[in-house]
């Protein structure tokens, strides 16, 4: 790294001045590079990534292009390196910053937001009105790692001392990397209104997301937690996350068997993660009056829905945007205290250098690949490390 004035290294972790670096190429097309290790500014540090998680947005941008936003345009052939749920080691430490130091393990939420506009000081940082500004004169410091600023498929990176979450020796480099995804299903709980201890909840899609809703739902206490979805191999694991109950909706009617399953009545709060076409128009059915509708997912298609049963039952729908409202330390929180054991979403393990490999897995769902991870060392090329 060629440092800068007032950055902090240590000789027990010396520092390459390049290093290995995936970047997008065409739509769908990934290349192995070599780039400078970046250098930490002020508030920030300089992270040595052990490893990261492939999420399905890697995948719509990598393929298509959006929620990535480059020099605000698409991402395609702008040497941008993807991967946003990483976590590692603090190796070098920006001009002025004490909160973290050399050696520390940390994991990595994705928004650090511009922390001058409304909704940054509001704590809703994935929110910021200045999001993906941080180029020319327009450059706000707004950084979303893998969306809008270079991200995590490589060796190093730089992160805002806002974006890190301590870690504990006894979490794993696998677990670590699942926080933020754990931190989603928080934040959305959280904008929900967050006491749910005794609430009724149901998460439609066992997707990452959703299935660590489950959990972090059944850890804040909410009762009866119900998980709907298509695939029975993943509703198993949704009750070894908690669910008091699960509904494979290929074989019954989803809203019915909602209600039946508590006591005939709806229930209190729907976390929508499937983004299948008439989920929105199923949760408002899901929900008793009064009900709240978290939406988590990105559809393809803009979707029909009944506003009049929506206005008629005073139903609230969110949409949520990432991890906000530092609900990732609350995520990690639980973790570290064993609440839940969020290592059974992780399948696969992959050396970063097969990435390709790692990624088809995760797109084709190969061997049943729920999350798929990539690290740079520690993996024997070409072996598959289920678990
Ligand atoms: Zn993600
Ligand atoms: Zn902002």
């Amino acid at each position: 790294m060629n440092s800068g004035p007032g950055v902090k290294t240590s000789p027990d972790y010396p520092i390459p001045d390049t290093m290995k670096a995936w970047v997008l190429g065409n739509p769908g097309e990934l290349k192995l590079t070599q780039k400078p290790v970046p250098v930490p500014k002020r508030a920030e540090v300089l992270v040595r990534i052990d490893a990261v998680a492939i999420c399905a947005t890697d995948l719509e941008i990598i393929d298509h292009g959006p929620p990535a936003s480059i020099q605000g345009g698409m991402p395609f052939n702008k040497n941008f390196t993807p991967g946003h749920e990483y976590m590692g080691t603090v190796v070098a430490l920006g001009p002025g910053v004490d909160e973290y130091r050399i050696g520390q393990r940390i994991t990595v939420e994705i928004h650090a937001g511009c922390g001058q506009c409304k909704r940054c000081r509001e704590g809703m940082y994935t929110s910021c009105h200045n999001y993906g500004l941080n180029y020319g004169d327009v450059d706000k410091g707004h950084r979303a790692n893998g969306f809008t600023t270079d991200g995590g498929f490589c060796e190093y990176q730089v992160n805002h001392i806002n974006t890190l979450v301590a870690i504990p020796d006894a979490m794993s480099d696998e677990e670590a990397t699942l926080v933020v995804t754990a931190g989603t299903a928080m934040y959305g709980l959280t904008e929900l209104g967050g006491l749910v201890a005794g609430e009724s909840v149901v998460v439609t899609g066992p997707g990452p997301i959703g299935l660590l809703g489950v959990a972090v739902a059944k850890a804040l206490g909410a009762s009866p937690v119900i998980l709907t979805g298509t695939r029975d191999n993943r509703l198993k694991i949704g009750r070894e996350l908690g669910a008091d109950h699960v509904i494979n909706v290929r074989n019954e009617d989803a809203v019915e068997a909602v209600r039946r399953l508590n006591g005939g009545k709806g229930v209190d709060y729907v976390i929508e993660c499937s983004g299948a076409p008439n989920a929105v128009n199923d949760a408002i059915r899901m929900v008793n009056r009064g009900g709240k509708v978290c939406l988590a997912a990105f559809p393809h298609q803009e979707t029909p829905v009944d506003v009049a049963h929506i206005v008629r039952n005073n139903i609230y729908l969110y949409g949520i945007r990432g991890e906000g409202k530092t609900a990732t330390h609350r995520a990690e929180a639980f973790m570290s205290q064993k609440r839940f054991d969020a290592t059974k979403i992780h399948t696969h393990t992959f050396p970063l250098d097969d990435l390709p490999t790692a990624i088809r897995y995760a797109k084709d769902r190969v061997d049943d690949a729920i999350k798929v991870v990539v690290k740079a060392k520690g993996v024997a090329a070409h072996r598959v490390a289920a678990e």
